[in-house]
Parts: C-alpha cells; structure tokens; sequence
C-alpha cells in the first residue's frame, strides 16, 4: 500500500533548442540579385514549473520521468522567423522542493503560485538577413540555435500547512478535519486508511484561517523505516504547530499517555527540531470512553509536557470548536510557515576547449563559432557578472583572446558569438 503513496521523485528535464537561422535571397522576377532575407530561429521551449492546488502527490511523476520542451523551428526565406518551441509546463503540487540531483541542493520551493523557468530553452540563431550592413551585401551565413537547458532534478513534497494531525491510524484524524474544514478525506474504521495527505482551510473568523494537514497514520518503527512513517513526516516538517490526537476510548485496549509517549519518539527519532515544534494534545473519542481514568492519565502526562490538553469528540463534533479557537490563538503568536531559500548556485559546466575554434574577421566584426563555444554559451546567464566574469574566463584560457590578437583585433572591435555582440577590450 506504501508504494502507492509517491512523494519523491526523480526527473530528467530538457529544454528545447533554439532554431537555426535560415540563408536566403530574396527571389523576384525581373530582379537579379536580391538582398539578403534568411529569418532567425525560433527560440526553444523552456521547462516551467507551476503549482496545482488539485495535487497532493507527486505520484503523476512515477511513471513518466523525462521531459522535453519542444525545440524552436529553423527560420525561412522571407526574412520569416522559425516559430517558438512551446513551453512544457510541468504542474507540481503546492510544497513541491526541487532539488539538484547530484549535490540534494535546493533549487526552488514551489509553494507560491509563480511559475518558476526551470530550464530556459535556447535562443534561435540569427539569420542572413541580420547580418547585412551596408559593406556586406551578400552574408552566406547564418547561425545555428542555441541547446536548451537540461538538469536532472529531484521533486520532493512537504506540505504547506499551518497545522499537522499527528496519530496512530483511526484515532480520527481524518475525521476531526472533515469536521472542521470542508475537506473530505476518506474516513474508515480500520488502520492505514489515509494514503494521502489531505489539506482542509479551516475558516475561524472574518479574515482568520488556517490550513491543517492530515497525514497518513505514523505507527511504531516508522521512523526506523518499520513502515509508512518517515514519508509522511517529511509532510509536517514545516508545520507550525502540531495537534496531536489521541484515542482515549479505550475500545482497542491501548493505554492513550503511552501511545502518546510513543509517537512522540517517533517524532524524535525522526527530527528533534520537529519533536520540539508546539503541540496541542486532543483526547477524541470522548464520546465512547470506556476508562476515565485513562483520560486523566493523559491529562497529567500533557501537563507533564506543558501542552495546551482539549478533550472532543469529532464523531460528534463536541469539544472541536474550542480546538480551533485554541490552534488559531497559538498560531498568531507562531513565526509563519517555513519557505526554503534556494542553495543550489548553478557550477559552470566542464568544457573541453581544447578544439580550435573557427574564427573570422568581416568589416571588423569578428565570428567566433564552434562546437564547444555553442555548448559554452548555452550555459552562460549574460545578465549575471559572474557568470559573465567566468565565459570570459573560459574563453581566455582556451586563448582565443590572444589568437585574435595575433589576427589584429583591436580594441573597439566587434565580436560576435552566436548572436551574442560585445566590444573587444584588451
Ligand atoms: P484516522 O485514521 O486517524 O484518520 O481516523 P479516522 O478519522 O479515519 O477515524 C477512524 C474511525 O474512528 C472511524 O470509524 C471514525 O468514524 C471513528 N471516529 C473518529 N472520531 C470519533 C469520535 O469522536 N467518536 C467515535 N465514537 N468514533 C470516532
Ligand atoms: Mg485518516
């Protein structure tokens, strides 16, 4: 039943390639030698992210693990552009951590409804007709498209809630949700009903609301891995506070301060930093309670633990109304759901520079192209100085700086690579 419950995954994501720009001339009868009119590529579809509030499972991704934005369209006579590849939006659930794959580093935190670029596809190549100027007329060449981006990542889901239902399975965590939210999670008298996590918006007052989370039930051992229990944990990491239910019927023979104490260990066992998160114990079931002896048991136990202690019913819907007055009161004094900051920092990739690069000089502009500055360049981000500082880098070492000064540039001179112009300073 585990396997049905997807909250990791690992992808492979790609970029579309740009476009190559077209060499053309403009053809008319009568007309001998027309200008130069060869379009630009279209520029390759990027990978986007976006959040879908009609998830909460990254299961979708299980089966399906590659994706590809679609490349841009080479350009055509006519000075006609090639068409954009389309976008690929990817839906995630709110929550989703995106991590690099290779270093665990956190790229982004979906949990805004931003959509978030997370491969940009490449730019089309220029065509002929962008390189006419007055003294060359008869541009024969054109530039082929830029490689989109790629990255192999890793999707995690942790909720966004302000509140976690914390539990044994049936002790009716589900339940207390439906009751207090419109949420219906599904609801049944036996052990590991809930396989997903559910999220309720709990309405207080005018202006004041939460979002509570039920995860599936932790039972004993899971943080050792025993069962269901660690997945689900990573749910209420960033839980504000906790609300902890507790059978107190007493119709399964168990002792309610103990199966208290024991998720407790879990917690720990799990993260000390989530055992110390702010919990309010609810004793449920009131209602069919066998022992009242066990409730005040448990009574002590949470002062003990100096937890705020609630005594319901959700079957019945007694007790829950004060519940919530009690978690809203807590959360107003409670710093706001966590949002991870990004870690990750894109390293430039290895590049062999050791091929020569093709490089020509026309009325002053100089065409650097090959194989590896095209791979290079897909992968510089020209609005960001260091990134800038380490192209330049890279090109120096491989010495094209100084093979172009052998060939006579001067400063002032234009160099173009890949569509990309800046002026040549020593
Ligand atoms: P969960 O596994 O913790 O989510 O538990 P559920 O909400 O699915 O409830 C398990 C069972 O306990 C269901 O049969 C519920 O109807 C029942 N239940 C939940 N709350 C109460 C309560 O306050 N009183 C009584 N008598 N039964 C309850
Ligand atoms: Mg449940």
């Amino acid at each position: 039943m585990a396997a049905t419950f997807i909250d990791k995954a690992h992808i492979t994501v790609k970029a579309g390639s740009g476009g190559n720009g077209a060499v053309s001339f403009h053809r008319e009868k009568y007309v001998a030698a027309g200008g130069p009119d060869g379009g630009d590529g279209g520029k390759g579809g990027s990978i986007v992210l976006l959040v879908d509030d009609n998830m909460s499972t990254l299961m979708d991704f299980r089966y399906k693990r590659k994706y590809a934005a679609p490349n841009g369209a080479d350009g055509q006579g006519s000075r006609k552009s090639g068409k954009d590849g389309q976008d690929l939006v990817i839906r995630v659930p709110r929550g989703t951590l995106v991590r690099d794959a290779e270093t665990n580093e956190i790229i982004k935190d979906m949990s805004d409804s931003q959509p978030y670029v997370l491969c940009k596809g490449g730019r089309g190549g220029w065509g002929n007709a962008h390189f006419a100027t007055p003294t060359r007329q008869v541009p024969r060449f054109a530039k082929a498209g830029l490689p989109g981006e790629n990255h192999e990542v890793v999707l995690e889901l942790k909720l966004l809630a302000d509140v976690g239902l914390i539990g044994f399975p049936n002790v009716g965590k589900s339940t207390l949700l439906s009751v207090v939210s419109k949420a219906q999670p599904k609801i049944a008298n036996y052990h590991f009903t809930t396989l997903f996590p559910n999220l309720g918006v709990v309405w207080v007052d005018e202006g004041v609301s939460f979002v509570m989370a039920d995860i599936p039930g932790i039972i004993e051992g899971a943080s050792e891995g025993a069962g269901l229990g660690h997945d689900f944990l990573r749910h209420i990491d960033r839980c504000r506070l906790l609300v902890h239910v507790v059978d107190v019927s007493g119709s399964e023979g168990r002792d309610p301060a103990e199966d208290l104490d024991a998720i407790n260990e879990e917690l720990r066992q799990y993260s000390g930093e989530l055992a110390k998160r702010p919990q309010i114990i609810a004793a449920n079931k009131a209602d069919i309670m066998e022992n009242p002896e066990n409730l005040e048991n448990l009574r002590a136990r949470a002062e003990e633990l100096g937890c705020p202690f609630l005594e319901i019913s959700a079957a019945s819907h007694q007790g829950t109304r004060q519940l919530v007055g009690k978690i809203a009161e807590m959360l107003a004094s409670l710093p706001p759901v966590t949002v991870y900051e990004p870690e990750y920092v894109p390293r430039p990739p290895e590049v062999d520079t050791s091929a020569p690069l093709d490089i020509r000089q026309e009325d002053g502009v100089w065409f650097l192209e090959g194989p590896w500055l095209q791979r290079l360049m897909g992968n510089v981000n020209f609005a960001d100085y260091e990134s800038r500082m380490w192209f330049d880098k890279t090109l120096r070492e491989a010495g094209v700086f100084r093979q172009m000064e052998e060939m006579g540039i001067r400063d002032g001179d234009t160099v173009s690579l890949y569509g990309f112009e800046f002026e040549y300073q020593r």
